[in-house]
């Protein structure tokens, strides 16, 4: 199979070439040139576990990597870095059942796909004869930082950059990326926002002169964010485990349709789903979770995108995103190359673009900071379930599409992290006082009132050395770039 560009379907790769790259030359994404269709049927899904689930949906998108090679990097990414054998438990709570991405190292959904990104990586570069290093420019919200870095330090022939919006993370995020360890990792903190930071790295990809300069020292660079097509691929797999938890919880049968709530910001993970729907997997309708910064919400309700806007720096902060990179693929499976290449066009020069708006698979919602403190506190109340800010801006979105369609579906909140990433905010959320307490104490708090012990991987974050204390102006971050690598 082959990957096709957003905005030129002239440009082409293998699956290996277009992981290799991260992006295309015209600063377009990878795609599918088909996406393919699931070939073995549900009823024999629903026996398979997580790792065998994720080799028959791998095979189908990378088609250049050898079975052999797929079940290598399977089987290395999905082990015991994930505290429960499950990998990705699907628990009924209250009215939905909550699919529960954050059992790995780093207590993000962002584990799934970037445990297992540096194994692919490293085959496509033997598989291309890349004898360079290469060099993982990652721009993060907040999870995929240290998501990333958790999967690509100490990896030979590798370098990983990170850039983190100084003020809009929380303590337990922060630490985590800062205090990693690893000769071939850089964290730097940057003063401005997520896609002040994403806009720089994606413009690094695509500066020829500095590309060229970098090859002649040895030098490629690659990327971890989900515009890289080897993050979203595996995001694919949980969609269909959920499905197939689903049956076996008796909460559907073979061939009855599920609904997912994803609560969104580079809508790289709601787009996963709406991949897994289009092989055939039988789902009702995909509700896009925004919080204030509900750009997609508007988009979906109008048809007109538009960035022009404040930017808030909210609890829910790895969706703190006003430019969704992801949504270009969406747009370009629906209204082709030529127009997609139109809107991005209008979205770089005037921040806004319009589509003809039609009803779709997909439709928006959004929760305000009131509405996700109260969702926190009310299904606290209800089942002595805590869940993470994130997962809280989809679960209240949900409440809100249930009052309005009656749609009675049964409902699967994507749980995308831990709450003791947020550990202060979900707090605040069971008690105001808590408002005022270091979010560190509040862990053992969290811990009596979850039930749910401290994970490991962060238990005693707060003394660990910090590593890294780069911070760089926003216009800075090639410059950065280039002296870091000479
Ligand atoms: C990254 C992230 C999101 C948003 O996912 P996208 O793929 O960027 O839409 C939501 N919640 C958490 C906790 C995240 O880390």
């Amino acid at each position: 199979m082959q990957y096709i560009g957003t905005r030129d379907k002239t440009i082409t790769a293998t699956a290996s070439q277009a992981i290799l790259k991260g992006i295309c030359s015209d600063g377009g994404l990878f795609i599918p040139e088909e996406i393919p269709q699931m070939d073995k049927p549900l009823s024999e899904l629903i026996n398979l576990d997580y790792k065998e689930l994720a080799y028959e949906i791998l095979k189908l998108y990378l088609t250049d990597f050898t079975e052999q090679e797929l079940k290598y990097c399977i089987e290395n990414a999905y082990d015991t870095k994930f505290d429960t054998s499950e990998i990705v438990p699907l628990v009924k709570k209250g009215d939905a059942y909550f699919l529960e991405l954050f059992h790995g190292k780093t207590l993000a959904f962002k584990d799934m796909a970037l445990s297992i990104l540096p194994y692919f990586m490293k085959i496509a570069a033997k598989k291309n004869h890349i004898e360079k290093e290469i060099v993982i420019l990652t721009a993060t919200s907040g999870d995929t930082g240290k998501a990333a870095l958790e999967g690509f330090a100490g990896v030979e022939g590798t370098k990983i950059i990170v850039f983190f919006p100084e003020d809009g993370v929380s303590p337990v995020q922060k630490l985590q990326m800062t205090t990693q360890e690893g000769k071939n990792t850089c964290v730097v903190g940057i003063k401005g926002n997520f896609d002040d930071a994403q806009s720089a790295v994606k413009s690094i990809f695509t500066d020829k002169e500095l590309s060229e300069t970098l090859e002649q020292k040895g030098y490629l660079f690659s990327s971890a964010n989900s515009i890289n097509i080897g993050r979203l691929v595996p995001q694919i797999v949980y969609y269909y485990y959920a499905y197939t938890q689903a049956i076996k919880q008796g909460a559907i049968t073979v061939g009855d349709k599920l609904n997912f709530t994803v609560p969104t910001g580079n809508f790289g993970d709601i787009l996963a789903g709406y991949y897994a729907k289009c092989m055939g997997l039988p789902v009702n309708h995909f509700i896009c979770a925004s919080n204030d910064n509900k750009v997609l919400y508007d988009f979906f309700e109008t048809g007109v995108y538009n960035k022009n806007r404040t930017f808030h720096v909210t609890i829910s902060p790895s969706m703190d995103i006003l430019i969704s990179s992801n949504l270009e693929r969406f747009l370009c499976h629906n209204i082709g190359q030529e127009k997609t290449k139109e809107c991005m066009t209008k979205l770089q020069q005037e921040g806004t673009y319009q589509i003809n708006r039609k009803e779709s698979e997909i439709s928006g919602e959004y929760a305000t900071e009131q509405e996700t403190y109260q969702s926190i506190q009310k299904l606290y109340k209800e089942t002595k379930y805590v869940m993470d800010t994130h997962t809280a801006v989809a679960y209240a979105a949900y409440q809100k599409y249930k009052k309005q369609t009656k749609d009675n579906t049964p409902m699967v909140i994507v749980s995308t992290a831990s709450p003791y990433k947020f550990t202060k905010d979900v707090m605040t959320a069971l008690d105001e006082k808590n408002q005022k307490e270091d979010a560190f104490v509040l862990m053992k708090e969290l811990e009596k009132v979850s039930g749910v012990k401290i994970p490991a991987s962060i238990q005693g974050i707060e003394t660990r050395k910090v590593l890294h204390n780069n911070v760089c102006e926003k216009q800075d971050i090639k410059n950065f770039v280039c002296s870091f690598l000479s």
